[in-house]
Order: structure tokens, then C-alpha cells, then sequence
């Protein structure tokens, strides 16, 4: 257990201490088990008091450091390098967030958030003091990454994994790619329409050397670790012929169909048939046969030769360093 920890509280200008008694939650987690001194900060990542947290922990021989101010994701970095400039192994040092998740949503009762403050750096300062020494380690990785879900996030993903040289097999379990997003229509603040903005990342993933595209396609196994994964893929038939297929035939086949089920673009409130093509805003454009509910009647097959009704699975065994996972969300009605 850490015996000599350093505690700071940084005032962040006047972002902390307008809502956030500094000086009390000081005078009060000073006294705490473990803690060596607390002291306020008026700009924690300053240079001048980075120099004054080297110094300390230097002088002090501490041997962990709590630093309450603003989120990790802003200075976790700054103050782990700080630990280690001074000695002390960068995870022997924990950041409490007292502004995004004090001071700044609790502006209007600063009391409480004076007393919240000090509940989140006494939880910081327990764990400061379990913390062990941790050092980086290095894993052997495969150039190769599955990107599961072609809704904005995953192709975005795609698009930078695959500008930096990495291998991207894209899958998406629809037989279109687009996601939620061509279901809005201009999106904010830059009005652009949505199925334009969609369009664009699609031109990128079908061109780019580096992706593999997979619609229909969903994940059914997974084994190995960090660096080295094996995972296996079902690609599952559209049912259409995509080198034949003629896009001037698609109203005439869909009229043929007479089976309809509540459309999922529309959440429900318009209908579709068993055979359908792509909405606005969704790729690649084209036809695709529902097999859960096609009866297999051939009435869309008469006179073409691209529909197929072949409702058959591809297994592919790919290898990939890392797996990331863009599965999307639903809207939630509370
Ligand atoms: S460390 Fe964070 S909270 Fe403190 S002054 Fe810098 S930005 Fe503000
Ligand atoms: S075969 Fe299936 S998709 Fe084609 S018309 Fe019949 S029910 Fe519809």
C-alpha cells in the first residue's frame, strides 16, 4: 500500500474553484490515510507546476500522486509523463475528474459538489495506494484488423485503419452499409445530407486497396488473442446475381413480389416486399431477396436470369491482429 501520496487540486484558472471550495476539500483530504500533503493548484498542466510535481515527488520521495482536475482523457498523458520524469512509475498516479464531472455540472450547488469532490479524490487516493507498478509491454500483431458493423463509425474506422497501411476486412450483417445515417436527413451543423455524407465514405472503402468489403456478412466464431485472432465469417447470399444483374428490372421484380413485411428503414411504418432494393443513402445499390420471408415462389425470377433464390452461406477464415466492433445502437424511446 502507497504510504506517502501528494495530492493536487487544481483550480483550472477559475473553472474548478468558482463551484468547488479548493481550499476546504483540501484541508479535509490532507488528513486522509496515506496522504503526505494536498496542496491547490491555480494550472495543474502548466509547465511551472509540472516542474513543482517533479520537484516534490523528487524531494519528497513520494510514491504516489493523486491529481484532481479535469478529465483523463485531457492530461492523463501530461501527468503520467511528469511521474516518470521524477522516478515514479506512471501508474502510481491516478487523475480525478473534478471539473467535467464536479464542478462543471454541479455549478449550481457548490456545496455539494465541494463535498463531491472530495468523495471522488478519496476514491482516487484508495486506489492511488493499491496501485502496482505496471511497465508496457510489447505484442507481436497481425497488420490486419476486422471492422464489425458498416454503419458511419465502422467505415470511418475502415477508412483510417486502411490510410495507415492496415489490412481491414469490413463486414456488415445487412446487405447494405450505411447504417442509421441515411435514415436522417441533413445532419448538424454542416447541413449536409446525410446520404451524401455516406456516399463519399463508400466511394473511399470500395477504391481503397487496403478494405475488404462483406455485406451479409456476420462474425460466428472467434479464437486467439490480442495480436492474433482467427475468426470466422458467414457471407450470406443477396440472392441476385451481382455481375448481371440489370437495375432498369427492379421496380417490374419488386412489383412481382406479393409478400410484404413491415419495413425496417421506416422502423416499421411502411411495408416491403420479400425481394427489395437498397434505400437512399445505402450501398452498394441493388436488390437483395429476403429469404426469411420469400417463399420461393420464382414469380421475380420470370423472365431474368440474375435473380437467383440461391439462399446459400460462404464461410471465410480470416487472421487479424485486432477486432473492433461498430455494431451501432437503436433509438431508445425512454
Ligand atoms: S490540468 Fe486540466 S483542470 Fe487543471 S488547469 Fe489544466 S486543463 Fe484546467
Ligand atoms: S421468390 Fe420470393 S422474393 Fe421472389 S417473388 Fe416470390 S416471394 Fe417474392
Amino acid at each position: 500500500m502507497k504510504s506517502k501520496i501528494g495530492v493536487y487540486i487544481c483550480q483550472c484558472g477559475s473553472n474548478i474553484s468558482d463551484y468547488v471550495d479548493v481550499e476546504a476539500v483540501k484541508d479535509i483530504v490532507k488528513e486522509f490515510e496515506g496522504v503526505d500533503f494536498a496542496k491547490v493548484t491555480m494550472f495543474a498542466c502548466a509547465d511551472s507546476t509540472q516542474k513543482e510535481i517533479v520537484s516534490d515527488i523528487e524531494s519528497q520521495g513520494l510514491d504516489g500522486i493523486v491529481i484532481a482536475s479535469c478529465s483523463p482523457k485531457l492530461h492523463l498523458l501530461t501527468f503520467r509523463n511528469a511521474a516518470e520524469r521524477a522516478g515514479l512509475n506512471p501508474y502510481n498516479y491516478v487523475q480525478v475528474n473534478i471539473r467535467e464531472q464536479c464542478s462543471w455540472p454541479h455549478s449550481d450547488n457548490p456545496k455539494k459538489a465541494t463535498d463531491k469532490a472530495v468523495q471522488l479524490i478519496k476514491a482516487g487516493i484508495e486506489r492511488v495506494k493499491r496501485s502496482e507498478e505496471l511497465s508496457p509491454i510489447g505484442i507481436e500483431s497481425l497488420n490486419s484488423v476486422l471492422v464489425v458493423g458498416a454503419g458511419i463509425a465502422g467505415m470511418r474506422a475502415a477508412i483510417e485503419l486502411g490510410n495507415m497501411g492496415t489490412k481491414v476486412y469490413l463486414i456488415e450483417k445487412e446487405h447494405f452499409i450505411g447504417g442509421r445515417v441515411p435514415q436522417w436527413n441533413k445532419l448538424f451543423t454542416s447541413d449536409e445530407p446525410s446520404n451524401k455524407v455516406i456516399e463519399k465514405l463508400y466511394a473511399q472503402i470500395i477504391n481503397h486497396s487496403n478494405i475488404e468489403l462483406y455485406t451479409g456478412a456476420e462474425m460466428t466464431s472467434k479464437n486467439g488473442s490480442v495480436g492474433n485472432f482467427t475468426v470466422d465469417i458467414q457471407v450470406k447470399s443477396s440472392g441476385v446475381n451481382k455481375e448481371t444483374v440489370d437495375a432498369s428490372r427492379f421496380d417490374q421484380l419488386i412489383n412481382s413480389c406479393k409478400i410484404e413485411v413491415p419495413e425496417e428503414f421506416n422502423f416499421g411504418l411502411t411495408k416491403r416486399k420479400a425481394i427489395y432494393k437498397n434505400q437512399k443513402g445505402q450501398y452498394p445499390e441493388g436488390l437483395v431477396i429476403d429469404f426469411e420471408n420469400c417463399t420461393k415462389c420464382g414469380d421475380c425470377q420470370k423472365g431474368v436470369d440474375f435473380v437467383t433464390l440461391e439462399d446459400k452461406t460462404e464461410t471465410l477464415n480470416l487472421k487479424v491482429g485486432a477486432l473492433l466492433l461498430a455494431t451501432g445502437s437503436d433509438p431508445y424511446t425512454p
